[in-house]
Formats: C-alpha cells, sequence, structure tokens
C-alpha cells in the first residue's frame, strides 16, 4: 500500500506551526483511539498512521527531511536510521500518544464511559470493564526502567461454562423480545409526524440471544470474581501520571464478550534525597569549610551509584555543579537529564575550646574576612532603608 502523505494524514497545510501539527494529531488521535473503538481495525490503522506521521512532521529535522525527500527522506539517517517506519506498530503508536498526552487530565476525560459491547445483533456480551490500577516506582527504577508484577481483582471466564452463560447441555436460543434482531424498534406520534425510536432490547441487551439455561456457577454472566497475576514492562523515564495500556487485561466480557483492558497509572515516591525536575535530578551536599576553600574530589550518590565531583579551590556555599547525563532517561529513549549537585558548606557547631582557639587565630587573618566592596555596602544599605 502506497504511504499518504504525512501533511495529508494530519490534514495540516506543508507550512503548518509545530503547534498545529500538535493539535491536529491529538484532534485525530483521540478519535481513531482503539479504546474509543475496540475491535475496529480501521481505526487501528488509522490511530497507527496518525502516530507515524507525528512523530516525523514534530521533529524539525525529520520534517525538514522529509519535505526535502519525502518518505525515504524521513526515514534516512539519524535516530530513525533503524527505525521501520513500515512496521509503526499499535504500541509505538500508544506510546507516541501517552508520552504526549498521557498525562492530560483523568482516565474518565480521555476514554469516557466503559465501551459497551458495540455490534448489535451478534451474539456476544458486553464488553468487560477496562480497570485502572496504580504502581508507585522509586527514582532508580523510574532511571532504568523495571518490569512489575500487579495482582489484580478482576472479573475472569466462568470455568464452567467456559464462558458461555449456558448450563451443561444447553444452549443459546434466539431471544423472544426483539426476535434476535437485538434491538427494539418503535413508531410513535409526535407533532412532527411519526417518529421511529431505536433501543436496545432490555432481555437480551443487543445480543439477540438469550441463555436458555442459565449456568449454575455465573448465573448466566459467563464470567466471575477472580484474581489476575499481570506483569508490566515499564519503560525508562516515566512520570506521575504516565500510564501503561495493556490491552485485553481487564474484566473479561459477558458471555465471552472482549475483555477491556488495564491501565497502569504511574506515581513517582518521593526519594530520600533526590528531587526530580523534568529529567533533571537534585541534590544537596554539605562539605566542610576547607573542602571549600582548599578544592576536594569527593564522593556524590548518583542514580547509577556513587561518582566522584571536583570541587575547586575557593567554593562559595550554595554553588551548583552540573554532572552530565546523570539524571532521568528521555522517556522517548533520546538523551538523559543531569544531576545537579548543589554544595552546602557545613559550620561546625560544637568546637572544643582547642578547635575555637584555631578558628578564633585563622578569623583574624586577612585571608578569613568576607570581601566588604563597597557595591555590597550600599545594598545593604538600600535593602535595610537606611
Ligand atoms: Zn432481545
Ligand atoms: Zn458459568
Amino acid at each position: 500500500m502506497a504511504k499518504r502523505d504525512y501533511y495529508e494524514v494530519l490534514g495540516v497545510e506543508r507550512g503548518a506551526s509545530e503547534e498545529d501539527i500538535k493539535k491536529a494529531y491529538k484532534k485525530l488521535a483521540f478519535q481513531h483511539h482503539p479504546d474509543k473503538n475496540p475491535g475496529d481495525k480501521h481505526a487501528e490503522e488509522k490511530f497507527k498512521e496518525l502516530a507515524e506521521a507525528y512523530e516525523v512532521l514534530r521533529d524539525p529535522e525529520k520534517r525538514s527531511r522529509y519535505d526535502q525527500f519525502g518518505h525515504a527522506g524521513a526515514r534516512a539517517g539519524g535516530q530513525y536510521a533503524d527505525f521501520n517506519f513500515g512496521g509503526f506498530d499499535l504500541s509505538d503508536a500508544l506510546r507516541t500518544f501517552m508520552r504526549d498526552f498521557g498525562g492530560l487530565g483523568g482516565f474518565e476525560e480521555i476514554f469516557g464511559e466503559p465501551a459497551r459491547g458495540r455490534r448489535r445483533g451478534r451474539a456476544v456480551g458486553e464488553r468487560g470493564r477496562d480497570l485502572k490500577v496504580e504502581i508507585q516506582l522509586t527514582l532508580e527504577e523510574i532511571a532504568k526502567g523495571v518490569e512489575k508484577t500487579i495482582k489484580l481483582k478482576r472479573m475472569v471466564p466462568c470455568e464452567v461454562c467456559n464462558g458461555s452463560g449456558a448450563e451443561r447441555g444447553s444452549g443459546r436460543i434466539t431471544c423472544p423480545q426483539c426476535k434476535g434482531a437485538g434491538e427494539i424498534r418503535q413508531v410513535r406520534q409526535s407533532i412532527f409526524g411519526q417518529m421511529m425510536t431505536v433501543t436496545t432490547c432490555p432481555r437480551c441487551k443487543g445480543e439477540g440471544q438469550i441463555i436458555e439455561k442459565p449456568c449454575s456457577n455465573c448465573g448466566g454472566e459467563g464470567r466471575v470474581r477472580g484474581t489476575s497475576t499481570i506483569t508490566v514492562k515499564v519503560p525508562p523515564g516515566v512520570a506521575t501520571g504516565n500510564y501503561i495500556p495493556l490491552r485485553g487485561q481487564g474484566d473479561a466480557g459477558v458471555r465471552g464478550g472482549p475483555s477491556g483492558d488495564v491501565y497502569v497509572f504511574i506515581e513517582e515516591e518521593e526519594h530520600p534525597i533526590f528531587k526530580r525536575q523534568g529529567n533533571d535530578v537534585l541534590v544537596q551536599l554539605p562539605i566542610s569549610i576547607a573542602q571549600a576553600a582548599l578544592g576536594d574530589e569527593t564522593e556524590v550518590p548518583t542514580l547509577d551509584g556513587k561518582a566522584m565531583l571536583k570541587i575547586p579551590a575557593g567554593t562559595q556555599s550554595g554553588r551548583t555543579f552540573r554532572m552530565r547525563g546523570r539524571g532521568v532517561p528521555a522517556l522517548n529513549g533520546y538523551g538523559r537529564g543531569d544531576e545537579l549537585v548543589q554544595v552546602l558548606v557545613w559550620v561546625p557547631t560544637s568546637l572544643s575550646a582547642e578547635e575555637k582557639r584555631l578558628l578564633k587565630q585563622l578569623s583574624e587573618m586577612p585571608g578569613f574576612k568576607p570581601p566588604k566592596d563597597k557595591s555590597f555596602m550600599e545594598r545593604l544599605k538600600e535593602t535595610l532603608g537606611v
């Protein structure tokens, strides 16, 4: 199948701004998201196509290559050298979506009500509910990526009737109320004339068939309460509010209907020493007066263990050093944040008589007097308003 023009896919002009491209992608991706269109292959293809186009057009470098050389240009070179665009699969597409919109609003806001069995008149029950679980991750787990096992309470298919809902030896019969149509049409008189209303059959809930004799284990629902153990692979670089969809692992559907999905929401635990700021991590490091004045090489904690930091002579308290590439990896896999180490000169709090004597002696020497340039005194006066 020939690839469609990426601008056409997103429905934007060739000169569209980054903002317009993002907006167009967001609108269309929400519309074609597989969770809004369960089982709809066409929507899924469209969703993947949108993600592929968006991945190229959102990146100025790839976009300019695409503008010049077309699809071959977007494929060639750079980070995408080994990225097979032909095989932009659903998980890539969902990851693109999650990366840019994962943190948006609430779960319900994105997906609305739990999806119901969509195809009327089919002898299959309602789709199972989507489930939401939260997992807590440490900053170290986030930095490396982690696989977690979760025990989950969910509806599972009934083993007695194999999910059919029918007692052994009995089967399904055509619903007597709707005669198998799954819906009921009624013609009413209104001031506008005749009006037809179509409602889902209350007896078979749209399935068109009913169970002749319900299974005694599940009461005819084809599913029972149970638990499952699921495994989720968390990529490095996630943050609180991101979620990972696990397709078909939610509640089992009614009488063989499709299962819902599980959405694993990430929550980052507070770290005892690191503070996260985007992909950077901040840490405060106490050092002695001597280390600050004379310079030193000292150990600092990082997300991958200890590292050495060089403190130059004459370092003032509060100064921040940047250790490149020691932060959290970017979620899209390109690059990594830094570690920012703020040194704080520690002032001794309980000194012996001998230490006091030495310190006093030192403090009277010229090198120990803080600078008192005029501008500083003037600023001080201004601040105090005298
Ligand atoms: Zn019916
Ligand atoms: Zn059963």
